[in-house]
């Protein structure tokens, strides 16, 4: 546990003071190709009861069980993110909370602020998912690569800080992953497609079947 004071560490927790320096962090390899690959994008936690998880702009089609992972970034060891100003200091803890989670379930993940959307892979922005979703994440697909993912929140209590927001944002932060709904993993899953009181006891951060996931998508 050492890792815990680790310099990304302390990035993510100075990420506020710490955002100016995010700028000028480009991603411009994920932009290649561009004239070739198909786009698609897939949009998770559509349905009102949080049953119909993945719906693919390209086909049309919706789906629960295409496995644990859906598609995956093309440098998850450099990942720019972008937090919409207007958002609520409480969601900006929460989504400090659900970046930090993950890289230290999986240490190789490493998440660097950026002022320009243009340049993120993950984006939070304001402008509230569908009713009936407490979050909801968009990704653009280009070719074999996830280039940026747009997350939008429906909380009941934007301004509260608790484990509901905190884990809606490690959820929908592992769509931007690549990670599926999975209503194949224990519920204590943070992929789980539905929060219930026995997720929020067990803790609110990835499982180790979720890092595995992780791990297996981008071979770390
Ligand atoms: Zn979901």
């Amino acid at each position: 546990m050492m890792r815990k004071f680790s310099f990304k560490k302390i990035i993510l927790s100075a990420a506020v003071a710490m955002a100016v320096l995010g700028t000028g962090i480009t991603a411009s390899t994920t932009m290649e190709n561009t004239a070739s690959a198909a786009e698609s994008t897939v949009t998770f936690d559509r349905g009102s009861n949080g049953q119909v998880t993945q719906y693919n702009s390209s086909t049309g089609a919706t789906a629960t069980e295409d496995g644990p992972t859906f598609s995956k970034l093309k440098d998850a060891t450099n990942i720019n993110v972008y937090i919409d100003p207007g958002l609520t200091s409480a969601e900006k803890k929460a989504i400090f909370y659900a970046t930090q989670s993950w890289s230290y379930a999986a240490q190789r993940l490493n998440f660097y602020l950026t002022t320009d959307p243009s340049q993120a892979q993950i984006k939070y922005l304001t402008g509230n998912s569908k009713k009936g979703t407490a979050g909801m994440t968009t990704s653009h697909i280009l070719g074999n690569y996830i280039t940026s993912s747009d997350v939008h929140l429906n909380l009941s209590e934007p301004d509260n800080y608790n484990n509901m927001m905190a884990r809606t944002l490690i959820h929908e932060t592992g769509h931007a992953l690549g990670l599926n709904d999975n209503y194949d993993m224990p519920t204590t899953s943070v992929m789980y497609g539905v929060v219930d009181t026995k997720s929020i006891n067990s803790g609110i951060t990835p499982k180790e079947y979720d890092v595995n996931n992780i791990d297996s998508l981008y071979g770390f």
